[in-house]
């Protein structure tokens, strides 16, 4: 019903992209020869075997490669090239608005790559490649939708003593006296009262704060205080929520921390996931539940690869609880989470979700819709609406030209 080119031609968003999850594999092995990291391999073919896989044996093995893309992202021409590349990547296969998210205190090493820096550099990759497609005929007189980026900043849900930076290490060292939880609630109110200053002073593009990282053992409401920072200085929300939890720390996400949208929401309707023992009509909770997040038009970020590969539970796409979401009309937009990691394009997301989901020309374009429409887009809210309704024309246009209807 919809060809490679339609889907690969329309305009499209990417609202949950991890950078550090989304290297060019080229550049990674690149760059780890130049930046001296070990690596099990130096080969596409051999790091596709070893660490990029189609599939992964559970969560930690998913994780296993960030280990070698945030050790090369330890500075700050790295941050820029990748992050342009991305932008260039994000380009090529028609995405026209991308919202970048990484936590900047894992790129940063208690010296001179301070949190303001690595955001610099990110923005000069992303701002670079933006002006460059801008520059276009098609794009300069108004044929084709221009091509737009937000940044969203995540706060680490866990991070440990050693290991994670040399900055989270340094925030355990002149916190002796903390209890672990403690240093991790601190270094989220951190990290948030840095990106609103930061955004303020610079005018670059931080829209969204998200919460990142091991969900099991670390529920959301530890972060209430970092949320309500940001949520008093208009910055927008989202929160990785219902990947290892259920319906209650979606719920938590959004009454907590006044989440925009959620991350995933993989577990929503999951009767198993509810334990509160006050909760006695787990239907009815879930009902309740999904029913607010529909009427307030909360955006669930889906990504649909991510979930196949880190739930050894779910083996065919077509049990994933996207076609709950769709029947309960939630508004979802399709993500990719990591690039480089899950081996996906938005495009790709988009193949598997319509061969494997009852998804009609309108339930598509919808879709396609909210990603625009739930976006964080940086400008005032008529300019957003302006450009939503320009990348729909424009997707009508496409749509009539394939004989999409
Ligand atoms: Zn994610």
């Amino acid at each position: 019903m919809y060809s490679k080119e339609f889907i690969a031609e329309i305009p499209k968003t990417d609202l949950h992209l991890h950078l550090d999850g989304s290297l060019r594999l080229e550049t990674l092995i690149d760059l780890a020869k130049t930046n001296k990291v070990d690596m099990p391999s130096y080969t596409v073919e051999g790091l596709r075997e070893k660490v990029f896989k189609d599939h992964y044996d559970g969560l930690p093995d998913y994780l296993h490669g960030f280990m070698y893309t945030c050790a090369v992202l330890r500075d700050l021409e790295n941050l820029e090239r990748c992050s342009y590349e991305l932008a260039q990547d994000n380009q090529r296969e028609g995405v026209r608005y991308c919202e970048i998210r990484f936590a900047p205190q894992l790129h940063m090493d208690g010296k001179d790559l301070t949190m303001e820096r690595v955001f610099e550099a990110v923005n000069k990759g992303l701002k670079h490649a933006q002006d460059e497609f801008n520059n276009r005929d098609e794009i300069k007189n108004g044929d084709e939708p221009p091509f737009h980026y937000g940044i969203i900043a995540c706060a680490m849900r866990m991070f440990g003593r050693s290991s994670f930076s040399p900055y989270y290490t340094d925030l355990y060292g002149v916190h002796k006296y903390c209890k672990p939880m403690e240093v991790i609630k601190l270094g989220a109110l951190e990290l948030a009262k840095g990106v609103v200053a930061i955004r303020d002073k610079t005018g670059i593009p931080i829209v969204g704060f998200d919460l990142a990282g091991q969900e099991a053992g670390y529920p959301a409401g530890h972060f209430a205080e970092a949320y309500s920072f940001v949520h008093r200085n208009f910055m927008q929300k989202t929160v990785h929520a219902g990947e290892a939890y259920g319906a209650e720390s979606i719920f938590q996400a959004i009454k907590d921390l006044h989440t925009d949208r959620i991350g995933h929401g993989y577990y929503l309707f999951d009767r198993d996931k509810v334990t509160d023992p006050d909760i006695e009509d787990k239907d009815a909770y879930i009902e309740g539940i999904s029913g607010y997040i529909a009427d307030r038009r909360i955006t669930i970020e889906v990504c649909l690869t991510s979930n196949l590969q880190t739930n050894s539970m779910l083996t065919d796409i077509k049990q994933h609880s996207f076609k709950k979401m769709l029947d309960r009309r939630l508004s979802t937009t399709f993500c990719t989470d990591n690039r480089l990691i899950s081996n996906t394009t938005v495009s790709k997301e988009i193949d598997l979700a319509v061969n494997n989901f009852d998804i009609n020309a309108k339930a598509l374009k919808n879709i396609i819709a909210y990603g625009f429409k739930r976006s964080f887009y940086h400008e005032t809210y008529a300019e957003k609406r302006k450009y939503t309704r320009q990348a729909m024309t424009y997707y009508d246009k496409i749509a009539a030209k394939h004989g999409v209807k």
